[in-house]
């Protein structure tokens, strides 16, 4: 059994297939999705995808970086809000995302560190996005950082130095289709990290891993990380399953 601790199974790109894109994942044996949040315009969607899968489905609430715009407190409201309502897996996916857009990053910094505190208050993991934004994210752990800090650096890109850095902050690494890239870089060294501290994730539909790079990704191309993951670490592919799946698990609750 494969998790996909990050995708966005209620992404429009999946509007024509989404029952056969979700069953060709099932038969791959991914079989768990974690869905993260961008803004209240995907919260019916995120719903619907439940209500759908409840067996299969587990929802995080959160606001994203690229979402925070003149608006934020009122979305940072309806976040609250929905953590207060109802069950959340995680709360995400949250962070900084330099990329884009400049504008915000006093605003982004402090919605970041808003929805940790959070999820710190409700005792769930969190998940983050970074973009552009090593140092910024570094220094928002660093001021909010306490044993109750704790979930997955979601696609990590970073360097060798900057994932040790995350695994002293109770992180995860998330690793997915960029791990399959020849310039992807972090296969380099991901054989120097003890794979108690990562989990798999697609970000589907985005960073589809090697072949299918370039084309929308979906939750069955895990497998070609599975793959990757065998070759880096020396392991049998139902231990690299099995070894992910529970270490999602340690972060999820599920
Ligand atoms: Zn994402």
């Amino acid at each position: 059994m494969i998790t996909d601790t990050h995708t966005h199974l209620y992404s429009s790109q999946f509007d024509e297939d989404r029952a056969e894109m979700i069953q060709r994942a099932k038969d791959a044996g991914v079989s768990r999705f974690f869905i993260p949040a961008i803004d209240s315009s995907y919260t019916q969607k995120m719903l619907d995808l439940e209500k759908n899968y409840p067996n299969d489905v587990f929802l995080m609430m959160g606001l994203h970086p690229t979402s925070v715009k003149e608006n934020y407190k009122e979305e940072l409201a309806l976040v609250k809000e929905w953590l207060d309502k109802r069950k959340f897996y995680a709360v995400g996916e949250i962070g900084m995302d330099l990329y884009w857009d400049k504008t915000f990053i006093k605003e982004q910094q402090e919605t970041f560190a808003t929805q940790i505190k959070w999820a710190k208050e409700m005792n769930l993991p969190i998940n983050i996005h970074c973009r552009d934004a090593f140092d910024e994210v570094f220094e928002v752990l660093e001021s909010e950082k306490s044993d109750d800090l704790f979930g997955i650096f979601h696609c990590f890109t970073g360097t060798f130095e900057q994932a040790q850095k995350a695994i002293s902050y109770n992180m995860k690494l998330g690793i997915g289709g960029v791990s399959t890239f020849k310039n992807g870089k972090i296969d380099k060294f991901l054989n120097e990290i003890d794979i108690k501290n990562i989990v798999l994730e697609t970000d589907a539909p985005y960073l589809a891993p090697t072949p299918y790079r370039g084309k929308r990704n979906e939750s069955s191309f895990l497998t070609q990380v599975v793959g990757k993951l065998v070759d880096i670490y020396g392991l049998s592919y139902d231990e690299i399953a099995k070894i992910t799946t529970e270490n999602s698990v340690q972060v999820f609750g599920v």
